[in-house]
């Protein structure tokens, strides 16, 4: 597989062989892949994705009191120090 990246200046097709890769566009070698011609960080293959991908911005304050519901209702697990607590919080607030 050799890369087909024509180079305009020099009238001729990269050619490259080293690392080449298929891409959309074409085989491309490092050099001219589509994200390197657009000054973009390549895209490494491999399990997982970059840190971060799937979090989602929320407010904490709302995250916290999701959980001491759930753990109140025993639907989330966690010590009875914490059930207790959790109770206590909710029932203040339901009362
Ligand atoms: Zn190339």
């Amino acid at each position: 597989m050799k890369c087909g990246h024509w180079i305009g200046a020099e009238h001729r097709h990269c050619g490259a062989t080293d690392n080449v890769r298929p891409y959309l566009t074409g085989p491309c070698c490092p050099a001219h892949t589509p994200n390197a011609l657009k000054g973009l960080p390549e895209v490494q293959p491999g399990p997982g994705m970059p840190a971060g991908a799937w979090t989602t911005p929320s407010p904490i304050n709302e995250s916290r009191i999701a959980d001491a519901r759930a753990v109140a209702s025993g639907k989330r697990r966690s010590n009875p120090e914490a059930y207790r607590a959790a109770q206590a919080a909710t029932n203040h607030t339901t009362t």
